[in-house]
Parts: C-alpha cells; sequence; structure tokens
C-alpha cells in the first residue's frame, strides 16, 4: 500500500493541510479503514505541531478542514472585534452616569458565545478599572502648586491645564465626537477648550430647535410624530386592532377608519374612526368664538396655551356626542378620548363610510323622510340637548340605514352662547335651502324653521329684520348673565356664575 506524504514541518499555516490529498492514490486506500485512521492521526499531529500558529484564527484543536468552518471562525472572529470596540464606545458614553444605557443589542456575538473571549479584552461591567479612560489629570494640591525651588509646579501650569482640558472633552454631548484624544496624552491649550465647548453648546442648541420644529409640525395631509406615538398606543394597549386609513382630511381634522379592540368593561364596536383635531394652529385662530365664549369652557380657554385648547375642541364634541346620544339622536358613540383624539364608533359598513347627504343619492320619498328626521332631530338638540350644531348642513349629516346621522359636533355650543342664535340662523338656512333645492314639498323657508326649532316667535318677513331681532335678543341674554353673574359674585366667594347644564 502506498503511503500518504507527510507535509514539511514548516509553519505554513493549516492550509498546507489541504494539499496533502491531492497525491493521487487508488479507490481502495481511499476506502480503506486503517489509510482513514492513519490520517486521522497525522492530521492531529500537524494541528497540535507547536510551530504552527493556528491562534491567528481559533483554538489550537479548532478543526480547519472545513472551508464552510474557516469562515465562520472568521466572522466570529470579526464580531468579536466588532463587539469589543462597541463595548469601548459604550463605556464612554456612559461615562459616570448613574443610568447607563446598555448597547447590548448591537452586539454581534450572543454572550453565550462569547464565553471564550479572550483575556485581553475589556470586562465592560467590571468598572474598577477602565482602561479606555484617560488617567485623572494629575491635580495640584489645595496650595495651588507642588514641587519646591525651581521645580515648582502651580494650577497654572501648560501641561497641567492641557492635560485637564482633555480629560474634560469627555464631558460633551455624546454626539460630539471627540477622537482618541482622551485616551492619548494631549495637552488642549484653554482657548482651544473654549472655542470647542462653546461650539458644542451652540450645536446641541441648534439641533434642539431643529428637532422641536419638526416634532411639532404637522404635514398637511399627515399626522404629525406625536399623534403617531399616541396613535400607535391605542393600538398597542389593545383599544384599537389597527388603524386602517384615512377616510378624510379636513382643515380641522384628519379622520381615520380603525378596526376595533377591546377596553375593560366598555364595548369597543367593530369599526371605528380616529378624529385627529390637527395640531396646526391656524385654522383654528378662525373658531376662537366658538369656545372662548362657551362658558363651559370658558375659565380653561384663558389659561391655556394654543396647543392645549385644540384637545378642548376634541373634549368638546365627546361632551356634545355624549348630551346627543342620551337624548337619542343618531350619531357616532364615544369610545374613548385621548388628548387630541377623538376615538368613536364608525358610521358605515365594511370600511366604506355612510355618504354625506350631500351626496346620497335619494328617492324623493327618502328625502322626505330624511327632512322630517331632520327637522326632528334639530329640535331635540335644541330643546333636550341644549345645543345649536353651528355648523350643521348637508356635509355633517350622514344618510346610514335609511336614517340621518348627525356628526361633527366639536363646534356646538349652547343657545345662550353670545352667537348661539346666529348659529342656529345659519344652521336653518343651509337645511332650508337644500332640502328646498331637492324638491320636498314640505321643507319649512328659514324663518320658519328657525321659530320651530328655537320655539321663538320672530314675525320679521326679511333677513335683515329677523337677524337684527335675533341679535337684540342675544344682547338681551348677556346683559341677563352678567347682571347674575355680578350677583353670584357678590353673593358667595366665586364660583360659576351660572348653573352649569353640562351634566354629562
Ligand atoms: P371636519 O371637522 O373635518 O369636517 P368631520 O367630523 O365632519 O370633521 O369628519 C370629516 C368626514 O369624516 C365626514 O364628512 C365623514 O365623511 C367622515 N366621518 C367623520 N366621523 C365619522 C364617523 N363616525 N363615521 C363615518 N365617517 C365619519
Ligand atoms: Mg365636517
Amino acid at each position: 500500500m502506498e503511503q500518504l506524504e507527510i507535509p514539511p514541518t514548516s509553519a505554513e499555516g493549516p492550509w498546507r493541510s489541504g494539499r496533502a490529498a491531492e497525491t493521487p492514490c487508488s479507490l481502495s486506500d481511499v476506502m480503506s479503514e486503517q489509510l482513514a485512521h492513519q490520517l486521522d492521526e497525522e492530521i492531529n499531529t500537524f494541528s497540535t505541531r507547536p510551530e504552527v500558529d493556528v491562534n491567528f484564527i481559533g483554538s489550537p484543536d479548532s478543526d480547519t478542514s472545513s472551508d464552510l468552518l474557516l469562515a465562520q471562525m472568521l466572522q466570529m472572529e470579526f464580531d468579536r472585534e466588532s463587539d469589543s470596540q462597541l463595548r469601548r464606545e459604550e463605556k464612554k458614553f456612559n461615562g459616570d452616569s448613574k443610568v447607563s444605557i446598555s448597547f447590548e443589542n448591537y452586539r454581534m456575538v450572543h454572550p453565550f458565545e462569547d464565553s471564550e473571549s479572550s483575556e485581553d479584552e475589556v470586562d465592560w461591567q467590571d468598572t474598577r478599572h477602565d482602561p479606555y479612560r484617560a488617567d485623572k489629570p494629575t491635580t495640584t494640591p489645595r496650595k495651588g502648586f507642588v514641587g519646591k525651588g525651581k521645580n515648582i509646579t502651580t494650577k497654572h501650569d501648560e501641561v497641567v491645564c492641557g492635560r485637564k482640558n482633555t480629560a474634560r472633552m469627555e464631558h460633551f454631548a455624546p454626539e460630539v465626537l471627540v477622537g482618541d484624544g482622551i485616551g492619548m496624552d494631549l495637552k488642549l491649550p484653554n482657548h482651544v477648550y473654549n472655542a470647542l465647548k462653546k461650539h458644542c453648546h451652540a450645536e446641541q442648541r441648534r439641533s434642539a430647535r431643529l428637532h422641536e420644529k419638526k416634532e411639532n409640525s404637522t404635514a398637511e395631509q399627515a399626522v404629525d410624530p406625536k399623534t403617531r406615538l399616541l396613535m400607535y398606543k391605542m393600538v398597542n394597549a389593545g383599544v384599537l386592532e389597527a388603524i386602517n386609513g384615512c377616510i378624510s382630511t379636513g382643515k380641522e381634522s384628519v379622520v381615520f377608519h380603525a378596526s376595533g379592540g377591546s377596553l375593560e368593561e366598555t364595548v369597543v364596536p367593530e369599526e371605528c374612526v380616529l378624529k385627529v383635531f390637527k395640531t396646526t394652529l391656524n385654522e383654528f385662530k378662525n373658531r376662537d368664538k366658538y369656545i372662548k365664549d362657551d362658558y363651559r369652557f370658558k375659565d380653561r380657554f384663558s389659561k391655556l396655551n394654543p396647543r392645549k385648547i385644540i384637545r378642548l375642541w376634541a373634549e368638546k364634541e365627546m361632551h356634545n356626542l355624549a348630551r346627543m346620544k342620551k337624548a337619542g339622536i343618531l350619531c357616532p358613540e364615544v369610545v374613548i378620548l385621548k388628548k387630541h383624539i377623538l376615538v368613536m364608533s364608525f358610521i358605515g359598513h365594511n370600511h366604506v363610510p355612510a355618504p354625506k347627504l350631500k351626496d346620497a343619492q335619494l328617492s324623493s320619498e327618502d328625502l322626505k323622510e330624511a327632512y322630517s328626521q331632520v327637522l326632528h332631530m334639530m329640535q331635540q338638540l335644541y330643546g333636550a340637548c341644549n345645543l345649536v350644531h353651528a355648523d350643521l348642513s348637508e356635509y355633517n349629516m350622514l344618510w346610514h340605514d335609511g336614517k340621518v346621522w348627525l356628526i361633527d359636533v366639536s363646534q356646538s355650543v349652547e343657545p345662550t352662547h353670545p352667537h348661539g342664535l346666529e348659529f342656529l340662523f345659519r344652521d336653518c338656512r343651509n337645511v332650508s335651502t337644500f332640502f328646498l333645492k331637492a324638491g320636498v314639498p314640505d321643507a319649512m323657508n328659514l324663518f320658519d324653521l328657525f321659530n320651530a326649532v328655537s320655539g321663538l316667535e320672530i314675525a320679521a318677513d326679511n333677513q335683515a329684520d329677523f337677524l337684527a331681532q335675533i341679535e337684540a335678543l342675544e344682547k338681551m341674554n348677556e346683559n341677563h348673565v352678567q347682571k347674575a353673574s355680578k350677583r353670584a359674585f357678590s353673593t358667595s366667594d366665586g364660583g360659576p356664575p351660572l348653573k352649569n347644564s353640562d351634566d354629562d
């Protein structure tokens, strides 16, 4: 039997073992058990030879016969290197802080794989000694100098100061890359250190400003990051199962469709909407009058910043919807209010919202029916809920399952609001015009409708006279409120001037 040639013992690395197999041999040799055994022994001798440096990629007993294994070992080595760099950065980032941030998740090698990490690597949990930390700058004693006579070194010494300055760079913000300066024996003159410090502070302030701007601005169509986070939290908490898409983007709000989840005790409807009140303030400035003079919100209005006022809109819609529901008016049911996001039930089926009265293709019978429902609804709203919609039109009424549903009541006010009757007048004009144009024979004209809803008996045959009487009534009411409020303040030590009818 032909013997295989044993490779020379010169240190040519573990790759050398592969070449031995190139020597031709017969099939019977290959199959021979004896030969296999012999080869095994040879390989063992080879890998334990002292002059062969196998440590450069792994332990001496590493099997190097497979390319895949070699590649994996190399990869492991790279990963270890990357991890040790990560540890250094982590140390630098955390510094002396009591609260530290772990970079553990960025490690390539999982701790249990890393059990045999080499000795010279830093134990990142050992805080007793940190080789990557600059040695403490030479401190001068209280008296301000060390040494004697000619060898005296004061605290103003250039070298001492320079080192101190270098060490202080560690306290710059984490995003400031200070390089290896801290580890070296670098001496930073005072003027350089001061200039660097000034620059870092300015940069920090600039980046904070930019960040804030980005966080608070609302894109026209989408929602800002804070709102997105709130929406995400609702899904995370299980109140909603998913947020599916946008139904409408108006000037003041964005409405999303969502699948309901579960909320303790209350049943979340299967289909919901999220009405997100826009956090851009421009549009809301024009609407101050709806909330500023609403006694229910008046007190809080003056104390709040504009951003918080937007939450009041959402809150106002919630309260108004609750009142409407109590009176049996068909409207969305409130699920939950989170800051400026109101979650309520969806009016529609299978992700398709019910059409607005303006878009619904109604037969004349349906139109007649819709009119009588709207009339009744307006009377209920005024009489039972003590509310005026203040934005009532065919845009804010939905046609769903053969019924009219009322939505969008964030601006609704009580009739005693200083402009309450004017708002009602406008609502009546919109409703009357829509149904008269649609050819509903029973539809009342604007004046009759106003009287039918409010129960007032204003007699005028033109708009100007009618409005003049409405304004006179509002003025009377305002005087009455002022007197009552003065009386209330003189007889009590504060408190709300009028009985608050907001009982929800
Ligand atoms: P905006 O103040 O922007 O007008 P709305 O409350 O009127 O806000 O909502 C805008 C649109 O979103 C409505 O015209 C309607 O099509 C849809 N929408 C609002 N709420 C619901 C709801 N509960 N169910 C179905 N669609 C709704
Ligand atoms: Mg609307």
